[in-house]
């Protein structure tokens, strides 16, 4: 295929319908049909990205190979298409206006008032031009983030109009994710509120051409087609999206209601496979009819927002599949660890500790790491996580009392995790912590060599401080291993505790490359754990 097509999925009446999954659901199947396909998030708020911003406001920052500090879906994206995304991916509105600010600073505007209408929607028709520019693509599928009618979505709504008349029909399209609500009072489904999204959309000069309508109950032909009449679209364009067990469900069911067939009709692309979703099929079986079942503890401060976390769980679900086994996740909150929950962690057949900053429930993690350790119970610390274990071991078994990570106690007297130097001079918080995809060599003869089978592996990072390599040499002296490091810093990547059935914490993130397709080894490995430690409690 020559010409780059553009598909652009907008969303109408509430917010959290999932434009993401259904963006990467469409991609998947389009991808198992032999197109290459990727897909762009746009984010209308003023941060340049959502690395600064607190999970409790924007669930999980995921963490692109080139270091790029990005929006959760596209974790759904590479989970799901097991293609790399990168910084192009991830637009807001902070880095349009940065960009034509700092333009306006050089004077390349020659003179012009600079302007909403053209200077912001030309940044964002150029940044959503610039994939296809690299001609890797046979689709690009665009995610313009908040719902239709927001104030700050509307240059982005004016750029897909003004994009759709440049590109012309058959080389884009514009998928509208609506609700289709139940009234229990009236036992009826209600299209009145996607009537109106749609009104919107079109007052700004838009006809969406399919409706994906999110439902919990069946929507019959009726319906269909009084929304394909009231808002000016075919009725094989009025797709179904049922509320689904698991996710991984979604590109199943979106084929079954024939989206990508419409997408690529109404596109004009003749030159594709039939669908092969054979694989994906045998995951999603694999998921739903378990053959085992563990419980395994997540501890964090943020456990009580499922988004926080995303990737972690998301990897805890390939790592289920690949073992046939049911992993139920307790969350538990590291600022509650008390005798209760100790009981609890000594009930568990695996504990992960979780990703994190600043002091707050830090000594529970720390107490959690040690219960787990005492009592050989799997334990996966992750990057925070990590450098508690190592705190924890310092503590309880080099006897180093209050050792601490200089983040948490910048006088400790034991700082057996410190800043880098080249981190001690930052004080621009945005985009500066070590970022992104780095090498690690992994020691032979340890658990991550067995866990990887490799020599050398990449993994993906975003944090400051790191395993103060003073302490090293005492540290393994007293057995805790420091199995993976990076040849050029020296620093510590990996930590395991070879006396433990599996005990390993990684400086890095690798819930960031699970994927449907690649389940991170360090996770299957980890629930298979669990699994012998559950068979051998009986
Ligand atoms: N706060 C720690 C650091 O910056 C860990 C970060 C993390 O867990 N992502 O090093």
């Amino acid at each position: 295929m020559s010409k780059t097509k553009y598909i652009f999925v907008t969303g109408g009446v509430s917010s959290s319908l999932g434009k993401g999954i259904i963006s990467a659901s469409l991609a998947k199947l389009l991808q198992s049909r032999g197109l290459n396909v990727t897909i762009q998030k746009l984010d209308p708020y003023i941060n340049i990205d959502p690395g600064t911003l607190n999970p409790y406001e924007h669930g999980e920052c995921y963490v692109t190979s080139d270091g790029a500090e990005t929006d959760l879906d596209l974790g759904h994206y590479e989970r799901f298409l097991n293609v790399e995304t990168s910084q192009a991916n991830n637009v807001t509105t902070g880095r349009i206006y940065q960009t034509v600010i700092d333009k306006e600073r050089k004077g390349d505007f020659l003179g012009k008032t600079v302007q909403v209408i053209p200077h912001i929607t030309d940044e964002i028709k150029r940044r959503i031009k610039l994939l296809g520019e690299t001609n890797d693509f046979d689709i690009i599928i665009t995610e313009i983030g908040g719902t239709v009618g927001d104030i700050e979505s509307l240059p982005y709504i004016e750029s897909v109009r003004q994009l759709r008349w440049e590109l012309g029909k058959v080389n884009s399209l514009v998928i509208h994710l609506t609700l289709v609500p139940y009234l229990s009072a009236a036992k009826e489904l209600k299209t009145k509120p996607t009537q109106h999204s749609v009104k919107t959309l079109m007052e700004s000069g838009i006809n969406a051409d399919i409706l994906v309508c999110r439902t919990e109950h069946e929507i019959s032909d009726d319906i269909k087609n009084k929304l394909a009449l009231f808002c000016n679209v075919d009725v094989d364009s009025v797709i179904q999206s049922k509320d689904a067990s698991t996710i991984y469900d979604v590109p199943l069911m979106m084929e079954k209601e024939k989206l990508d067939q419409v997408v690529l009709k109404k596109l004009q692309i003749s030159n594709y496979n039939p669908t092969d979703m054979d694989s994906w099929t045998e995951f999603v079986n694999k998921l739903k009819y378990p053959k085992s079942k563990v419980n395994i503890g997540l501890v964090g401060k943020y456990v009580e927002l499922q988004d926080s976390y995303k990737s972690i769980l998301e990897s805890i679900v390939h790592a289920g599949s690949v073992n046939e086994t049911e992993v139920v996740v307790h969350s538990i909150h590291s600022e509650h660890i008390d005798e209760k929950v100790d009981e609890l962690i000594l009930k568990l057949d695996g504990l992960i500790v979780a990703p994190g900053f600043g002091s707050r429930g830090i000594e529970g993690k720390i107490n959690s790491i040690r219960i787990a350790r005492e009592n050989n119970i799997p334990f996966f610390g992750i990057c925070l996580g990590m450098q508690m274990a190592v705190i924890e071991f310092s503590r309880n078994v080099l006897n180093l009392k209050n050792s601490n990570s200089t983040e948490m106690d910048e006088n400790t007297l034991y700082p057996v995790i410190s800043l880098m130097e080249d981190q001690k001079n930052i004080t621009n918080m945005g985009g500066s912590m070590r970022l992104g995809s780095w090498d690690c060599d992994i020691k032979k003869n340890s658990k991550a060599n067995s866990i990887y089978n490799a020599k050398l592996i990449k993994e993906r990072h975003r944090h400051r401080w790191e395993l103060n390599n003073t302490y090293l040499e005492e540290l393994e002296k007293a057995g805790l291993k420091a199995s993976g490091i990076n040849s050029s810093t020296g620093l510590v990547e990996i930590v395991e505790l070879p006396e433990n059935d599996w005990f390993i914490g990684v400086q890095f993130h690798p819930e960031y490359k699970s994927t449907v397709e690649n389940p991170h080894p360090l996770f299957v490995s980890f629930i298979s754990a669990c699994l012998n430690y559950n068979k051998s409690k009986k």
